[in-house]
């Protein structure tokens, strides 16, 4: 039986994403190609909100982390990075690998980013270049308030780079309209799509810093990868990965024909069943329920329980995968994840696998049966 994948990716994928991988690869230098690569950057453009193009590369999305730093600045250039958790730390981590000069602003994990604190820190740094900050940080289930930093940074003359590789898609990102400079996804997320491509979305004033970036970059050059989307038939520098394109430009077909707003309501929704059952069991999520994640929710484990156990039963014995904590949060939280392709129901059976889990490993605090049924009353309420 294939595992169910309630993991903040990858995700499962729908069967017409899987049957638009077996068929035979075609050259990418043909009009063939070229005809689904563009409806593959319309679509992409639509997905982020943006009239800007937004780059493919074959790639994960560390790829593009890592890109968005080499793509805009100079060594010694001043950046601030905003981090809430693991993946604001990957980012911290690669502006230092690349020579920037980073002001670390952080947050313990499972806290959301107070932006007004974020704000003072550029007011009081006039030099800074770049604001990076994580969308949705995945390990800790936290979203952040990026509109107001957007919204500031918009005005200034800096440039806002955004980690959304587990939000887009999912959770509302208004790319143009808020002024986010450059967006960074993967394929294996929302997106309901294998992993392995990542995309970035790059504003005008973003290729102004492009111009004076003096960091070295190859493969990673956007302006190639600008270029060869200026062509008439549109391709990428480099030969693609041709069936990996096939799928995401299924995905974002039927991302787009349920409506990108519709599926940021079903996100939300699978998040409050999810926290809905946590309360029922008696847990407390790791961040408030306010900044709460709609594609993922982070639950603490309760005292004396091996949460860890939990997981692994869950995923040996009822085929459902989760994910445990990471970095210093391993063994103390287990993670639902809610995202792309998988519905209520896929969470319903979660849940009562979650509720045998936990009672396996001794934990008693509930009441059998009372998350999944508060969970399928507010299923029924649809009826
Ligand atoms: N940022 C966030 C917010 C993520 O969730 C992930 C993947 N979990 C990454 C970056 C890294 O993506 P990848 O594993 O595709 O390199």
């Amino acid at each position: 039986k294939p595992k169910l994948l309630m993991t903040p990716g990858p995700t499962p994928l729908p069967p017409e994403v899987i049957a638009a991988m077996s068929q035979q690869i075609i050259h990418h230098r043909t009009k063939e190609f070229g005809e689904i690569f563009s409806r593959v950057n319309e679509n992409l453009k639509k997905v982020f909100q943006t009239k800007n193009n937004v780059l493919t590369f074959a790639a994960s999305g560390t790829g593009a982390m890592e890109a968005s730093a080499v793509n805009f600045f100079s060594e010694g250039d001043i950046v601030l990075v905003v981090s809430v958790g693991v993946f604001g730390d990957r980012f911290i981590n690669i502006c230092k690998t690349f020579g920037l000069n980073v002001i670390e602003k952080k947050y313990p994990y499972g806290d959301v980013a107070n932006i007004d604190e974020v704000i003072e820190i550029i007011e009081a740094n006039k030099d800074i270049k770049g604001v990076f900050i994580t969308h949705n940080e995945t390990s800790t289930g936290v979203t952040n308030p990026i509109e107001k930093l957007a919204r500031y940074l918009k005005n200034t003359d800096k440039i806002l780079i955004v980690d959304a590789v587990s939000s887009l898609g999912a959770i509302d990102l208004k790319t143009d309209e808020w002024g986010v400079d450059v967006v960074v996804t993967g394929s294996q997320k929302a997106l309901m799509s294998p992993p392995g491509l990542a995309f970035v979305s790059v504003s005008e004033k973003a290729w102004e810093f492009y111009k004076k970036s003096q960091l070295r970059k190859f493969y990673w050059d956007f302006k190639k990868y600008q270029d060869n989307l200026l062509k008439e038939s549109q391709d990428t520098p480099f030969t693609p990965a041709v069936t990996l394109i096939r799928a995401v430009d299924v995905g974002l077909k039927l991302i787009l024909d349920f409506g990108l707003e519709n599926n940021f309501k079903r996100h939300t929704r699978l998040a409050h069943l999810t926290q809905l059952a946590a309360e029922k069991l008696n847990l407390e999520l790791l961040p408030k329920k306010e900044y709460s994640s709609a594609v993922i929710t982070a639950i603490k484990s309760p005292e004396g329980v091996d949460i860890e156990k939990v997981r692994k039963i869950m995923n040996q014995k009822y085929d459902i995968m989760v994910t445990g904590g990471q970095a210093t949060l391993k063994g103390k939280i287990i993670r639902i994840g809610h995202m792309g392709y998988v519905d209520e129901f896929d969470l319903l059976k979660t849940i009562e696998c979650f509720e045998l889990a936990l009672l396996e490993v001794g934990y008693r605090n509930f009441d059998v049966g009372e998350a999944t049924k508060a969970v399928l009353q507010e299923i029924a309420k649809e009826v």
